[in-house]
């Protein structure tokens, strides 16, 4: 399927180093982008489907790293059934597991941990609810693992590791496993701040710098912060990213906004969600977040977006997160919410307010065109111009 988005107000492109695109247009084909700018006339009427901005912004799918996912499209921790496609109404078309420690009875033995990690793998390989795609199997590091198991289980397809969950005695145990889990090619995360469940203590910042980890989960707290001074050390002493998570303490987002601006390590910084979990489910969370570092933390909204899909995609290896050409084809179109009182989504971003989703394409298909359910409405009225294809992409206003 050929895909043309018109009209566009503003592109956002997901990368730091030059976060605007030139132009109103966007191609995608299959599943990838091919145009990011401008296009002919003839090229656009070939699509299959035109979809008409009316101005809005164009941003790419929201990447939320940090969902406990289970199986399917449920959550044990608040019994609620649908919740993944109901993020992507709030913009998300890519979620990453935190580790699927929310699954009832979850296995400690070292033959059940490798199974439930390479189940998860396996079950989100090919199902996308409601059209997000997720990253699951990231493996809970527990004592009874070694090398060779996490060898074993990479070679399934595992790529994800989580430290923070597993019956030690102390977090600098993990040292070794967090290494290991590296060594096979894994992208290694570590819970941060004070225990989130009975049993596990706190970690913080001599744990991290010991561990090593590739991203400090809820580096603000999850949902307990570590100590502020904490903060400064791990970015000056690591190069950990730094994820702060919808779903912890906010004036440590805050704190570790300014100060990964102050040392330059803006591109360390991440924005995820954390849900659900006690918490609850947030499908705007990823927006609100973005919206508190642009409105509260100093951080240029067209930068705060990049902290939410680009830089995630860069510390995690996905190909998407970036509108350029050859980049996965997950497109969100955004806006100032209908009765605000900015003219733009990235003013409204700016002003604190969440920003109206108005259409999302994830994978190179059309989710919907019109109205989120779970966003306000969009001030502009993006709809579908033009369409060969025999289905509905309209959702009612
Ligand atoms: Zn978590």
């Amino acid at each position: 399927m050929r895909v043309a988005i018109v009209n566009i107000g503003t592109t956002v492109s997901g990368d730091l180093a030059a976060p605007f695109v030139k132009g109103d247009t966007i191609i995608t084909e299959d599943d990838r982008i091919v145009t990011v700018g401008s296009a002919a006339a003839r090229e656009v009427e070939a699509c299959d489907v035109v979809i008409d901005a009316d101005g809005t912004t164009a941003i790419p799918g929201l990447i939320d790293s940090h969902v406990h996912v289970t199986f399917g499209d449920f959550t044990p921790r608040q019994n609620t059934v649908g919740y993944l496609e109901s993020y992507l109404h709030g913009g998300v078309t890519t979620a990453i597991s935190a580790s699927e420690v929310h699954v009832p009875g979850r296995p400690r033995d070292a033959d059940g941990v490798k199974a439930l990690a390479v189940a998860a793998h396996k079950c989100f390989a090919h199902y996308r609810p409601g059209g997000m795609k997720v990253h699951a199997g990231s493996v809970i590091l527990e004592p009874t693992l070694n090398g060779n198991d996490l060898g074993e289980i990479a070679k399934q397809g595992v790529w994800l590791a989580k430290a923070g969950f597993g019956a030690f005695k102390t977090a600098f145990e993990y040292a070794p496993l967090v290494a290991a889990a590296r060594a096979h090619g894994m992208i290694t995360t570590c819970h941060t701040g004070g225990s989130s469940i009975p049993g596990s203590g706190a970690i913080t910042g001599d744990h991290l710098l010991a561990m090593r980890p590739h991203v400090s989960f809820h580096v603000n707290g999850g949902p307990t912060a570590m100590p502020d001074r904490d903060f400064e050390r791990i970015i000056v002493e690591g190069d950990m990213a730094l994820q702060v998570c919808t779903a912890g303490n906010l004036r440590t987002t805050l704190l570790c906004a300014r100060l990964s601006q102050q040392h330059n390590a803006l591109d360390r910084l991440i924005v995820a969600t954390d849900t659900p979990t006690g918490s609850g489910v947030m499908p705007l969370g990823m927006l609100y977040t973005i919206s508190h570092l642009a409105s509260l933390g100093g951080i240029a909204p067209e930068f705060a977006i990049a902290a939410a899909t680009g830089s995630n995609a860069r510390v995690y290896r996905l190909d998407t997160g970036v509108l350029a050409a050859g980049k996965a084809a997950d497109i969100v179109l955004i806006d100032a919410p209908d009765g605000g009182t900015q003219d733009d989504a990235l003013a409204a971003i700016q002003n604190g307010d969440i920003a109206a989703v108005g259409a999302v394409i994830s994978g190179g298909e059309i989710r919907f065109v019109g109205r989120s359910r779970n966003t306000p409405a969009t001030t502009r009225n993006v709809r579908v111009a033009s369409n060969r294809i025999m289905r509905d992409f309209s959702s009612a206003r």
